[in-house]
């Protein structure tokens, strides 16, 4: 398959780890577009630095797929490569490479097909959608799928190509990460009674959390998911500089990540109200200018499973499944969901390659995935 090959190298030498710019990717994919004749739009985050990329092939109207992914890769550093991982490197029947799996594979596979798709004059058109950075918190998708929902016409499908192996995901966990800065006051440990502590207030916070997560366990709770719950924790803290200094600071990272019907933002309340009521009027009595803040860094929403429609069927039908599964790690798809797009994760590689040293994606599996889009957009 020498073009998804080439187009694949080609995406893979773009540094596109989320911190960086994705633009000279997104040029090298519009130009190649525009030489199609596809459509495209551009939008950008707030610093202008990155893009994101919808483009279009066929009329603009109602019906006709959204593939969609993201551009961005996670980073290498610390990472035991056996070859430059911006650099595409053909082994034993896979290309290795940052992003092969996670997901310029399918991104490749995508952009292969768009020359017969534009050549065939078809009824309906077929729409690409090509974010920044998913890998830290789906801004970009987040963007787009607003842009899409705002569209005067509606795609009637959206396949998000993360990695499933090429099966057919039709539900995952939501996400809202959460900052927590607690203000205390400082001065010297001998007079602990004059200051509020940072890193002990803190730590009432997240023995709560704790609860709450033990309270969880018990439901709500959908089998289908490992595990059965919403999960809750903190991921990192940090706070104070001395043993005899009261802690002014501590901040600490929270994770929430919710089954599909189970609100995040009514958890973050719950927080929030604990913080509120019995925390910081406790503080403010020793010092006025204290304070617990909680603040959203981001929220992906879940991918809630819908009732088999006519093109889940037939997805199922074309990769020879019998049934759809659902994941554990959080997508775009929940974000193209609610923008009104049924919608399905399927797509090359193996979530397992993602995220790792040596990633890689087969052949076999590029193949599988550019068989399956051929026949879904037929169809
Ligand atoms: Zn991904």
């Amino acid at each position: 398959m020498p073009d998804v090959v080439e187009l694949l190298s080609r995406l893979i030498g773009f540094d596109t780890v989320s911190r960086k710019s994705n633009r000279a990717l997104i040029d090298f994919v519009a130009d190649y577009l525009d030489g199609l004749g596809a459509r495209c739009t551009l939008t950008h985050n707030p610093e202008g630095t990155k893009s994101n990329l919808f483009a279009t092939v066929g009329p603009e109207r109602s019906g006709g797929f959204l593939l969609a992914g993201h551009t961005d890769v996670v980073p290498t550093e610390g990472q035991d490569w056996t070859s430059d991982p911006f650099r595409a490197t053909a082994k034993n029947d896979a290309i290795y490479g940052r992003g092969t799996s996670d997901m310029k594979g399918f991104i490749a596979v995508a952009l292969s097909l768009i020359p017969e798709l534009a050549a065939l004059k078809r009824d309906h058109p077929v729409h690409l959608a090509l974010t920044y950075d998913e890998e830290v918190g789906c801004f970009g998708a987040a963007q787009l799928a607003g842009m899409i929902a705002g569209l005067p016409y509606r795609p009637r499908f959206c396949i998000v190509g993360e990695p499933t192996s090429m099966a057919v995901v039709n539900g995952h966990k939501g996400k809202l990460s959460l900052d927590c800065s607690v203000r205390g006051t400082g001065g010297h440990s001998a007079h602990n009674d004059r200051g509020v502590n940072a890193v002990e207030i803190a730590s009432e916070i997240i023995v709560r959390l704790r609860a709450m997560q033990k309270r969880l366990t018990g439901g709500p709770l959908d089998a289908r998911f490992d595990p059965p719950f919403t999960t809750i924790h903190t991921g990192q803290i940090s706070g104070g500089i001395a043993r005899n200094i009261v802690p002014r600071d501590c901040r600490f990272e929270v994770e929430i990540r919710n089954l599909p019907g189970q609100d995040p933002a009514a958890l973050q309340r719950e927080i929030e109200a604990f913080a509120q009521t019995l925390l910081v009027g406790e503080m403010r009595n020793i010092a006025a200018d204290t304070d617990i803040r909680l603040d959203a860094q981001s929220c992906i929403p879940a991918l809630a499973p819908e009732g088999e429609d006519e093109d889940t069927a037939r997805a199922l039908a074309v990769t020879g499944a019998n049934h759809c599964n659902v994941v554990s790690f959080a997508t775009e798809a929940g974000l193209y969901q609610r923008a009104g797009v049924p919608t399905i994760v399927c797509g090359p590689g193996d979530i397992r390659q993602a995220h790792r040293p040596d990633e890689f994606v087969t052949l076999d599996q590029l193949r599988s995935c550019s068989a399956f889009l051929r026949r879904m957009i037929a169809a």
